[in-house]
């Protein structure tokens, strides 16, 4: 539990102050085992799945520098790795369906409940920025395929191709075997999830993602899917989902977790019993990975996955930095 970890010091930390929205290549931080435990009142946090949330971080962080709130700064942050055409599980340049298209899912909430979601869209670079949209200017909350790509354009959005010649050579070679089979920690399962909370308090979060690499035409995780992929509840506070969209749509885990902070649990116990009620539920748990992050009103925050290999990054004062998550099985 968080709350039993021991504080370690600033000595491996990338220093926000240093990092910015420009700067997207994630250098190899040293991981760390453990985090600070004492949340500072009125202090932002912004913490985000994988590797790559250390430059989305940045950039969310940024954001709240120039005066945004936390669903600006959740927007702002995943935009960066939508736009990295060398993270190939999100946005531009990611891994295509097994026919070739590349396909995205998405969505955002914030503070209040309010949230916008797009599934299956195509040819449309920021699908956050699409789901905002949805819930900022439309009376739903979720969009999909066709429809979404129509809203979007309608919206000023820019229609272009994602799939870049390196990720169409790569499926190319997938095509020669056609194999599929979601595998642990791999670069099939890197959804970009950001949750954070502002000067105000107010919190939010935002997934986005391509899914599985290769995934049958039309499939869609839980990623895009409200208490699925994120939740965010003010009241309470905010999680988000990465891995195997098909178990983490069994159990509803965002929403789980944080219905368990709710009555009490710690960040940290409430994803901690997600996983094992996912374990509990879905056959062949094990063969996957899955993992949430969560953080509540009071800013502490927790992480935890079925098997290890699941990095976060958090950012907090002048620091952010990767964290080596906990996990069910040990290895
Ligand atoms: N959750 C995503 C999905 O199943 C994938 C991932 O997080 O890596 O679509």
């Amino acid at each position: 539990m968080i709350s039993r970890r021991k504080f370690l010091g600033r000595s491996l930390i990338g220093s926000l102050g240093m990092l910015t929205a420009s700067q997207t290549a994630c250098q190899p931080t040293p991981l760390e085992t453990s985090v600070p435990v004492s949340p500072i009142a009125g202090e932002p946090i912004v913490i985000s799945t994988w590797d790559h949330g250390i430059p989305a971080n940045a950039a969310a962080w940024q954001r709240l520098q120039q005066g945004g709130s936390a669903l600006d700064a959740v927007e702002a942050g995943v935009m960066v790795v939508e736009a990295d055409p060398n993270t190939t599980t999100v946005g531009y340049g990611s891994t295509p369906d097994r026919d070739g298209h590349v396909t995205l899912d998405a969505c955002i909430m914030d503070h209040d409940g309010n949230c916008g979601s797009v599934c299956f869209i195509e040819h449309i670079m920021h699908p956050i920025s699409v789901a905002r949209k949805v819930m900022e200017d439309t009376p739903h909350v979720m969009l999909a395929g066709e429809g979404a790509l129509q809203f979007a354009l309608s919206a000023g959005f820019e229609k272009m191709d994602l799939l870049t010649p390196e990720a169409k050579e790569r499926w190319e070679k997938w095509l020669v075997e056609k194999q599929y089979k979601p595998l642990i920690n791999i670069e099939n399962h890197d959804t970009i999830g950001m949750i954070a909370i502002d000067g105000k308090g107010h919190l939010a979060a935002s997934c986005t993602t391509s899914g599985l690499g290769y995934k049958m035409r039309g499939r869609v995780g839980d990623s895009p899917v409200i208490g699925a992929g994120l939740y965010c509840d003010g009241e309470v506070g905010a999680v988000v989902a990465t891995g195997l969209g098909e178990m983490i749509l069994k159990t509803l885990g965002s929403f789980l977790i944080v219905e368990l902070m709710r009555q009490g649990a710690s960040p940290q116990e409430a994803c901690e019993e997600g996983i094992r009620r996912l374990a509990k539920k879905v056959k062949n748990y094990e063969e996957a990975q899955a993992a949430f992050i969560a953080i509540d009103k009071n800013r502490a925050f927790g992480a935890y996955a079925i098997h290890p290999g699941f990095s976060y990054a958090i950012a907090r004062g002048t620091e952010n930095q990767l964290i080596r998550c906990d996990s069910l099985l040990k290895n």
